[in-house]
């Protein structure tokens, strides 16, 4: 077992959840009604080891949406698809120093990550045209659907139409990060520009829960074969690109001070959900709707802050 004494590590894993459940910091979003409703009282921690021993306490089967949880997993699937020599022609591995929907691009007037929204709708456009560009809009969700199905060891995910749609609507800022990439020429020839938006939004509306989630986390942690399923989704090399950025871009304007600070390669969404990745141990979700200032969950941000004070598995620990 990679957790010899998983009992005792529940244990701690319990505490540090009853500590954070006391915790009624942040607002949970209110850009679209369907969020706006989430109870600021859910909360979730489900845990996943790479040899497939698992824990969960709270609210660890309620749906929510992927939202920018979504962004890491679109993007570990263009690369394994396309592979990183095609991707990264179109999108940069900068952090942006700017908010996740901020309209500015790098100085080679690519986006800067895919981790925020330009470099998500971006790797959405290199997806749906590049890979099986046959393939309609229906067949391509699915497509999409059984991927990120099978980095969850098969559990099925859902989908929300009513964000999708609701998302669809409030998406001013994402039209214009779209139309500003279409005047820089940012993406492949052929681009459906309004279906590659529409691709975008749905995968911001899939559903999953934190048990689903924390099995795709364990896959991440796992070299991209899936612990529970021992399927390899992804390779090495994919995988080791998703954690690297995920590591200095998935936290908004705070993956800077989660590095230093935790030192895991995490990603949040707006939604509240966290997938939290420790290499080669295991993968953590957390899920609790209410958000700091800079976009993060409160509860989970605590979570994070509470593990490393207990283990070491900041990245720079030493072990
Ligand atoms: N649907 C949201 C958007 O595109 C997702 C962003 C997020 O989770 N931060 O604005």
């Amino acid at each position: 077992f990679v957790i010899p004494d998983f009992q005792d590590f529940i244990k701690d894993v319990e505490e540090m959840y009853w500590a954070a459940k006391s915790n009624s910091d942040g607002k949970v979003a209110s850009y679209i009604p369907q969020l706006a409703k989430a109870s600021s009282e859910n909360w979730g921690v489900s845990i996943c080891t790479i040899d497939g021993q698992r824990f969960s306490i709270g609210d660890v089967t309620v749906p929510f949406t992927l939202q920018s949880c979504s962004k890491p997993l679109t993007y570990a699937m263009a690369l394994e698809t396309l592979g990183p020599d095609v991707v990264h022609k179109y999108v940069g591995t900068e952090p942006s120093g700017r908010n996740f929907n901020e309209l500015v691009l790098d100085y080679n007037m690519k986006p800067h990550n895919p981790m925020i929204n330009a470099g998500a709708i971006l790797v959405c456009s290199l997806l749906k045209t590049l890979d099986r560009p046959e393939m309609t809009l229906a067949e391509k969700f699915d497509y999409v659907m059984s991927f990120f199905s099978r980095l969850a060891g098969n559990e099925g995910l859902g989908f929300n139409n009513a964000v999708f749609l609701s998302e669809r609507e409030a998406a001013d800022r994402n039209y214009a990060l779209g139309f500003y990439m279409r005047e820089h020429k940012c993406y492949p020839e052929k681009t459906n520009f309004r279906e590659c938006m529409d691709f975008y939004f749905q995968c911001c509306s899939m559903e999953a829960n934190c048990d689903i989630m924390s099995i795709m986390a364990a896959t991440l942690a796992n070299g991209g074969i899936c612990p529970i399923t021992d399927e390899k989704v992804l390779r090495p090399d994919s995988v080791r690109n998703v954690l690297s950025l995920m590591h200095s871009c998935g936290m908004y304007d705070y993956s800077g001070q989660f590095a230093f600070k935790v030192g895991l390669p995490a990603k949040s969404g707006v939604s509240g959900a966290m997938l939290i990745v420790v290499p080669n141990v295991m993968g953590i979700c957390t899920w609790s709707p209410p958000l700091d200032p800079l976009g993060n969950s409160c509860r989970g941000l605590q979570f994070c802050d509470d593990m490393i004070n207990r283990f070491n598995f900041h990245k720079y620990d030493n072990i």
